[in-house]
């Protein structure tokens, strides 16, 4: 993969040759990557092996998911190939078609067991496919020798139950396939039936062999494996054996733990190549373990606290010794920024594995040990409402690092919850988060809820939506104790010691409150400063469009469209990784984070490791993206745009317009400026989207969340971000192809990144549109609840949380803005055009008021 990125053709030809050499039954050549040319690859690649006759006298394996891709190997490859592959998932028309193409060139064809609705996955399933399949090939006398069928090796040992039977499913597969389909062959990727043990090969090895053990029993024909990772299945260890066994053939409904026990003590044994970098392990205990944390190694954490532990005389010395001593460097390492975020988060996993093995020790002795030295207890949550939690879990990793409680109370947290868990664990401080708008004004509920309580509690505010400035004008004053707003999750240790630690105390708070002071007085002055239009002067000066010059073709949807079967791959060539870095705190935009001075080295970590994450939710379908796009007639009537069903109108959508004086005379905008007005009598179309990578997302974080893995689930949960974010630029190019079926949009990813198309798909709670109540009405016209699955929260917050939605202006143009802040005047005229009460309005666009309303309203 690495030699063909960088061009090196020659190189990687010297690869195929040591496979060879090696003892290769056949090569595979797979070009299908995001930034390659797969066909060209394809060709010259196969040529150049054809030249080299100790690579050439094995045959070759054309490997490719793109049918164009495929057929343009055939055409250059001499003597027999094997197409890999084909398959029912478009249809009979297309197999046939592509079998015949295939039998023309003589080769033989991996047929993959996937029909119109997917893949096989139970026995059943998978025999019916290949049935299915032959029966088909026959009708075209195709020759059923060159026939070899793969029914999908998929992974167990996962912790969901459901796969329990995969490997069994496959290998009782292989006899009826074999009975059924004679002289057909049959085939499988033997390694993605380990998959979940990935990081201890000595027990992959042994799934490995014994799997095809039974495999080749039940008549498999040819794997796809490592050669060099396979142990003898003679050689097995007895008792890793039965295990590996247990799992395989689902004989144990517990087998999966059991195995994942087991497998813990052979996690040293690993490959060669590592055994240099193992110096560290000569060291005394405590240094290994402060090694293990520091590099975040979890390999041997267990059975080296456990060495400890025989030798103290508490389970608890060995946390407050060795575990915290190796945690206060790594904690001091990140103070003074020669650690960074993923590094400290892989450090907890190690800690947390470390405690989990010493707490049934400590439930033991918990009588005897009534105060484990902690920082504090604190109790954090992202406010009702609000489903975002990435930021937050970073923190509560952090804290809990650094000897602190932490009493994570998830997501949507009303009032009453996170007050019952302060006064359940006694709580020391009390964390608030949030992503988006409404959850401030559920951030206000809270606090004056805790000041009415007289609870005093130091309160930390974080997330996206808060700020300094917000905290400083519109929360604190009305909170006596200290409240403080936390930018970066790597400044919580600091804060947070300076609110408990007795000395400082005091000191800390007071200064707190004077810079809050200050703040809201610069915050008032300056708002005094901003003159406003009134809104009747603002639409004299909209952003014009000559609306004649514009000529579209008909669009070829008019009406909605669901789109469930876009492939994760596909998505995948849309992510913009820039904002993975950010998430981690790492600055800098990608590719060129990679090499830079100070973050390069992390973020080449991190990046390898979402790429492994990414392959792993590719192949195995972890995720299930779904998404609805709408491309409806419209017109504007002033800020209102109607969306036509023929003639009726069948919604209104209501936007906002600037009103900030500005003194190069430049149109107020607002979005209906966008679309053409009514009494121009043209019509004009809007469009709206909205996608979803599921809630398979958060299920899949949590079992490694579960497994005291918060690293691993951190990652996930932000590759779900990036995978719903490029699936909606995936989308909106399909929409303005749509929209404009003459369309000749000639653009890289990286340009689509950069938006240098036509058009905007601007999102609800963003500058251009802050309502995020207008999400109800986009809801109504894509019946996106139905569709989608993503439902509303009390705050307008999109559940599941990886999910974007938004608009599309498909006018040339049409741009971003902010709408800025907005009078009295035109609130109680959206509220009207609306229907809805002044003061409901006022607490929804609370951060677009150039005013301080009467009131503030929290969400009751
Ligand atoms: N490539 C980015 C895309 C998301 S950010 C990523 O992967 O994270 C850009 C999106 O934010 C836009 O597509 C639009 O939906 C929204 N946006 C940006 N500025 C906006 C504005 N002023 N008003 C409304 N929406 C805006």
């Amino acid at each position: 993969r690495k030699l063909i990125k960088e061009n090196n053709l020659e190189e990687a030809l010297s690869v195929a040759r040591q496979q060879v050499e090696n003892g290769a039954n056949i090569i595979d050549v797979n070009f299908d990557e995001g930034l390659l040319d797969s066909k060209e690859c394809m060709i010259k690649f196969l040529n150049l092996m054809a030249s080299e006759p100790d690579i050439s006298k094995v045959p070759f394996m054309i490997d490719s998911s793109k049918w164009e891709v495929i057929e343009a190997g055939l055409k250059c490859v001499q003597g027999k190939s094997i197409v890999n592959s084909i398959s029912l998932k478009e249809g009979e028309e297309n197999f046939l078609y592509q079998a015949q193409e295939i039998m023309k060139y003589g080769a033989a064809v991996i047929i993959m067991a996937f029909d119109e609705k997917g893949q096989a996955a139970n026995k059943k399933d998978k025999v019916r496919i290949c049935k299915r399949a032959y029966a088909l090939l026959q009708s075209i006398n195709f020759p059923p020798e060159d026939i070899i069928f793969d029914p999908n090796v998929l992974t167990v040992a996962t912790g969901m139950e459901e796969h329990n039977n995969y490997a069994l499913d496959f290998i009782e597969a292989i006899k009826e396939i074999k009975e059924n389909c004679p002289r057909a062959l049959t085939s499988g990727g033997i390694s993605n039936v380990s998959f979940s043990l990935r990081g201890n090969n000595y027990v992959r090895e042994a799934m490995h062999s014994s799997f095809l053990y039974h495999s080749i029993k039940s008549g498999l024909d040819m794997g796809i494996v490592n050669a060099g990772m396979l142990s003898v299945y003679d050689e097995i260890e007895r008792g890793l054996l039965e295990k590996v066994e247990d799992v395989l053939l689902n004989r144990d409904p517990n087998a999966t733990e059991n195995l994942i026990d087991y497998a813990e003590q052979f996690k040293g044994k690993e490959g060669k190549k590592k055994k240099a970098d193992l110096e560290w392990r000569k060291k005394t205990v405590e240094e290994r373990i402060s090694h293990a944390l520091i590099h975040g190694i979890t390999d041997f954490i267990v059975e080296d606290t456990e060495e400890v532990r025989v030798n103290k005389e508490k389970p608890l010395d060995v946390i407050e010794g060795p575990l915290m001593d190796g945690m206060k460097i790594v904690g001091e390492l990140f103070g003074e920024g020669k650690m960074f975020l993923p590094q400290v988060v892989k450090s907890a996993r190690v800690m947390k594995k470390a405690v989990a093995h010493l707490e049934p020790f400590m439930e033991e002795e918990k009588a005897n040990n009534p105060n484990f030295r902690e920082q504090g207890i604190f109790v954090i949550a992202t406010v009702k409402g609000d489903v975002h939690d990435i930021g937050k879990n970073i923190v509560s990793v952090v804290l809990a690092c650094n000897g602190y409680k932490m009493i994570d109370l998830g997501v949507m947290v009303s009032f009453e919850e996170i007050l019952k868990a302060i006064k359940e664990y006694k709580a020391n401080i009390v964390g608030m988060s949030g992503l988006i708008t409404p959850s401030l004004d559920e951030m206000i509920y809270n606090v004056k809820k805790i000041q009415d309580l007289k609870l005093n509690i130091p309160i930390l505010l974080g997330g996206a939506t808060t700020s300094k400035v917000h905290t400083a004008v519109k929360i604190a004053p009305h909170y006596d104790g200290p409240i403080v707003q936390v930018a970066d999750a790597s400044l919580a240790v600091n804060i947070c010691q300076s609110l408990l630690d007795p000395k400082k105390r005091t000191n800390y708070s007071e200064e707190i409150k004077r810079s809050q002071i200050k703040l809201k007085e610069n915050f008032l002055r300056k708002e005094e400063d901003i003159i406003l239009k009134k809104i009747n002067e603002s639409r004299k000066s909209p952003y014009k469009i000559e609306w004649e010059q514009n000529f579209n073709p008909a669009p070829s949807l008019v009406g909605n469209k669901i789109f469930n079967d876009i492939s994760l791959s596909e998505i995948a060539d849309y992510i913009d990784w820039s904002p993975l870095f950010w998430t981690w705190e790492l600055k800098g935009t990608y590719p060129k984070i990679l090499s830079h001075k100070k973050y390069g080295k992390q973020a080449k970590d991190l990046f390898e490791d979402s790429k492994v994450f990414l392959k792993d939710i590719i192949e195995n379908k972890r995720f299930r993206p779904k998404s609805t796009i709408g491309i409806w007639k419209a017109n504007s009537i002033g800020d209102d745009v109607q969306i036509y069903d023929f003639e009726k109108v069948k919604e209104t959508f209501h936007f906002l317009r600037q009103q900030k004086i500005n003194y190069n005379n430049e149109a107020c905008f607002c979005l209906s400026d966008f679309i053409a007005p009514k009494d121009t009598g043209i019509v004009d179309y809007m469009g709206g989207f909205v996608v979803t990578m599921g809630q398979e997302v958060e299920e899949y974080a949590k079992l490694f969340k579960d497994k005291h893995d918060d690293y691993s689930s951190i990652l996930i949960k932000a590759l779900g971000d990036r995978m719903a974010e490029a699936f909606a630029e995936l989308m909106h190019q399909k929409a303005r192809h749509l929209f404009n079926p003459q369309l000749r949009e000639d653009l890289s990813k990286t340009d689509l990144i950069k938006e240098k198309y036509q058009g905007i798909r601007p999102a609800h709670g963003y500058p251009a549109c802050p309502d995020h109540t207008e999400k109800l009405t986009l809801w109504r016209l894509l019946d996106a609840e139905k569709v989608t699955g993503v439902t509303l929260t009390s705050s307008m917050a999109m559940n599941p949380p990886s999910s974007v939605s938004g608009l599309y202006f498909f006018n040339r143009k049409s741009k971003y803005f902010n709408v800025g802040p907005i009078d009295e005047g035109q609130i109680a005229d959206y509220a009207k055009r609306k229907k809805y009460g002044t003061g409901d309005i006022e607490k929804w666009l609370s951060s677009s008021l150039g005013y301080q309303p009467k009131k503030v309203y929290g969400i009751v």
